[in-house]
Order: structure tokens, then C-alpha cells, then sequence
């Protein structure tokens, strides 16, 4: 079996080294003896999404943010051909907020992909902490961090988690980022997928069964990233 990953900007949105994201996917498909690849695209590539089975958007700074926002307009239709027909994204932090409608900022109105129904507000202040959520795609707890001055607005959307510690989408719902079909967005930054594997394999297992049909991912030995998912929840839950 075969997996294509697009990491889209990576000169500009790789905030918190979020590329790290792409070495775990990479990494748990070779110790299965799945074949995986990794393309990036620059902001004056073309994107073809043909090609692609899981797409990796990420952060970046609003003004980062704003100069994607130019590029995405040429990819947009494209984009939402491959989003409705399953394809597997992970958006991260602004480029979850570039899914979406737009990004209202103090400085201007940055405009999203529309790909999924939510908008950002920028509030009062960042949201800036480890979080904790509990997830329909995890089994264990998922862990991360996040930094963000967007309000995140999801409507009748299903979450990515419900809150069980830190902000989430806008700091009062108790909900965090967003799952549309094959898309996770979410504001968890930095080395998410490293830190909960399984929504690492959630999104190889989505990825494949789109191309090969019913798929059983073999178990990998997670003792080392359950032992720190739970050094976390401690720490964090006391
Ligand atoms: N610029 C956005 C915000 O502050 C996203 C930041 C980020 O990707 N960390 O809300």
C-alpha cells in the first residue's frame, strides 16, 4: 500500500515545527511496511490534489495568514473537490482558521477556503496554555498545546474534542477545533501526532480505506507515547 502526503506552505505556515507532524506519519506507516511519500508545496507550486491522500495545512502568524490567504484562492475549488470526496486533511491552528470563511483580525479581514462552515474571530488577549481534550477519534486522551488569538466559531459542526482542560475554539464553549468528513482541524500545535498516535493512525486508516477499501492497521508499540500522554493528564488534571 501506498500514501502520498501534501504538506501545503511549508515556507509559510510551519509554525512550532509543525512539519514534525509529517515525520510521524511517515514514520508509522514505514514500520508497517506501508510506502509513504511526502510533498511540499511552495506558495507559487501547483497543487494537484489527484495525487494527494492526506493533506497537511499549518500554522502560521496572521500576517503569514494573510499572504496564503492570496494563494489559497487559486487552489480553492480543487481543494473542496478533494475535501467532499474524502479526502484526508489535518489543519492546524491558522490553517484550521483557513478552512473556514474568514479570520476577522484588528488589521483586516483574512478570507478562508470555505471548505468547512466556521469562522475566527481575533479576541482580546491569546489563548495560550497546554490543553487536554477528550475525542470520538481517541481512545486515550489527547494532549497538546495551543497559542492563538482567533475565536474559533464551529456552528452545528462536530467538534475535534470536548474540553477537559485549557481554552479550545473560542475559551468558552468547552469544545476544541473541528472534524468535517476526512477533516480534522484543530488549534493543538507543534508535535500533535508524535504525542497521540492514535490520531495519527486515524488518519493513515482514513487515508488508505479511501484508496484500498476496508483496511486493519497493524498495532505499533506505543508504551513510551502512553506512559507520556499519562504523565501529562497527571500533571495537568490534578
Ligand atoms: N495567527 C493565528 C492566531 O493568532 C493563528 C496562530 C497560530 O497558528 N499559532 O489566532
Amino acid at each position: 500500500m501506498k500514501l502520498t502526503i501534501g504538506h501545503l506552505y511549508p515556507d509559510l505556515l510551519n509554525l512550532y515545527g509543525d512539519r514534525g507532524n509529517i515525520a510521524c506519519l511517515m514514520k508509522r506507516c514505514a514500520w508497517r511496511g506501508i510506502e509513504a511519500r511526502t510533498i511540499g508545496y511552495e506558495s507559487e507550486d501547483r497543487v494537484d490534489f489527484s495525487t494527494l491522500d492526506i493533506v497537511l495545512l499549518g500554522g502560521g502568524s496572521d500576517r503569514e495568514q494573510m499572504l496564503v490567504c492570496e494563494k489559497l484562492k487559486k487552489i480553492r475549488r480543487d481543494f473542496q473537490a478533494y475535501v467532499e470526496g474524502g479526502g484526508v486533511v489535518l489543519a492546524v491552528c491558522g490553517g484550521y482558521q483557513l478552512l473556514g470563511r474568514y479570520y476577522k483580525t484588528k488589521d483586516g479581514l483574512i478570507k478562508g477556503l470555505e471548505l468547512v462552515d466556521l469562522y475566527t474571530e481575533q479576541g482580546d488577549g491569546r489563548l495560550i496554555d497546554n490543553i487536554i481534550l477528550d475525542s470520538p477519534l481517541c481512545e486515550m486522551p489527547v494532549v497538546g498545546f495551543e497559542n492563538h488569538g482567533g475565536r474559533t466559531y464551529i456552528g452545528e459542526n462536530r467538534p475535534f474534542g470536548k474540553v477537559l482542560y485549557g481554552s479550545g475554539n473560542d475559551g468558552r464553549s468547552g469544545y476544541e477545533g473541528v472534524i468535517y468528513k476526512n477533516v480534522v482541524g484543530t488549534y493543538l500545535h507543534g508535535p500533535l501526532l508524535p504525542k497521540n498516535p492514535q490520531l495519527a493512525d486515524y488518519l493513515i486508516q482514513k487515508a488508505l480505506e479511501r484508496k484500498y477499501g476496508s483496511v486493519t492497521l497493524s498495532p505499533l508499540d506505543d508504551t513510551q507515547e502512553r506512559e507520556a500522554n499519562a504523565y501529562m493528564v497527571n500533571r495537568l488534571m490534578k
